[in-house]
């Protein structure tokens, strides 16, 4: 390349990222309006029995309907609302939204399943956060075990102390924990004996591609056999495909989740679902 070319390549890339960082800029303004406006809605994804397509549980998701960029994913733009307390609003608002949905269902007659809701770092830190969260779910006339909330481990890591007090203090109540992401970090096995953990969800990077033409799984089937060992439950994450799904049958796991039985719903897509309480797979060449 010539000299200028590449002068005008670095241009362009460096425009290109004041363009993305003067974007990012924005969005973290426009979250300020987000809950005022009510611009926020939850997506609830089926966690499903691999033997018989029974819905066990949902995993409810977050959603931006941002004015103008239209529907924003969490993965764009929590990690910008992590770094303001408005986490903790936007944490306070999840878990107001789906104990309303959760008592909602149970008024309707449905037959309700327990919910899973993520949380995020900075929620752990607030001070009473165990009495705060069981004070929502009271508000909403929801007891706590429909209720699981999904932390990671490097929440654990970051606390263990407090972490281990609130966690535990909000399983005597009955909600439910459950270990997201499980073989993204350090995958530690020492927390899963310290910490009261009652579902470990194996990560996307851990079931993809497993099939049972391949034989034995060292990874997945492994950190299945120990979970079940600890008395936990297993839940495989990102299941696309049938053959996957078949082979995490095999190894035992409990509950499905991922867009072979089905992506995450809106609330009047789950209705008629929990009236059947089944998903059958689509059929797969
Ligand atoms: P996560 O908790 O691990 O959630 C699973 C993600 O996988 C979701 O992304 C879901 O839509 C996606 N997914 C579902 N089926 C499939 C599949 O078959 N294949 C693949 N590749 N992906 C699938 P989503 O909804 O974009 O959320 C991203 C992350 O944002 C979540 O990861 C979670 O960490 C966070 N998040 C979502 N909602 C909330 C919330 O209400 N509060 C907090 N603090 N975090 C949230
Ligand atoms: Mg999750
Ligand atoms: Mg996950
Ligand atoms: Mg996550």
């Amino acid at each position: 390349r010539v000299k200028g070319e590449q002068k005008n390549e670095y241009r362009l890339y460096s425009a290109e990222a004041d363009e993305k960082t003067e974007h990012l800029f924005s969005l973290q303004n426009d979250l300020n309006q987000a809950l005022e406006e009510d611009q926020f809605h939850m997506v609830y994804q089926p966690r499903v029995n691999p033997g018989n397509g029974t819905i066990q549980s949902m995993e409810a998701l977050l959603r931006w309907d941002h004015p103008e960029h239209g529907s924003i994913s969490p993965g764009e733009f929590l990690p910008l609302a992590e770094k303001t307390t408005w986490i903790n609003d936007i944490g306070d608002w999840v878990m107001r939204a789906v104990s309303c949905q959760i008592r909602q269902w149970q008024q309707k007659g449905l037959e309700p399943v327990p919910v899973s809701i993520n949380l995020s770092a900075n929620q752990l830190l607030q001070t009473n956060v165990a009495s705060h969260f069981l004070s929502i779910f009271q508000e909403y006339n929801v007891e706590p075990g429909w209720l699981e909330l999904e932390i990671t481990e490097s929440m654990l890591i970051e606390n263990e102390s407090t972490a281990q007090d609130i966690l535990e203090s909000l399983q005597e109540h009955g909600v439910r924990i459950a270990l997201d992401d499980f073989g993204t970090g350090y995958s530690a096995l020492s927390y899963l004996q310290k910490f009261p953990v009652d579902t470990i969800k194996l990560d996307r990077s851990l079931v993809q591609g497993v099939s049972e033409e391949d034989g034995y799984q060292p990874m997945a089937d492994t950190v299945v056999y120990l979970g079940h060992s600890l008395g936990m439950s297993m839940v495989a994450e990102g299941v696309e495909y049938e053959k996957e799904c078949r082979a995490l049958r095999s190894l035992g796991v409990d509950e499905i989740q991922g867009c072979y039985f089905s992506r995450p719903l809106s609330t009047e897509e789950v209705n008629p679902l929990l009236e059947s309480g089944v998903i059958t797979a689509p059929p797969q060449t």
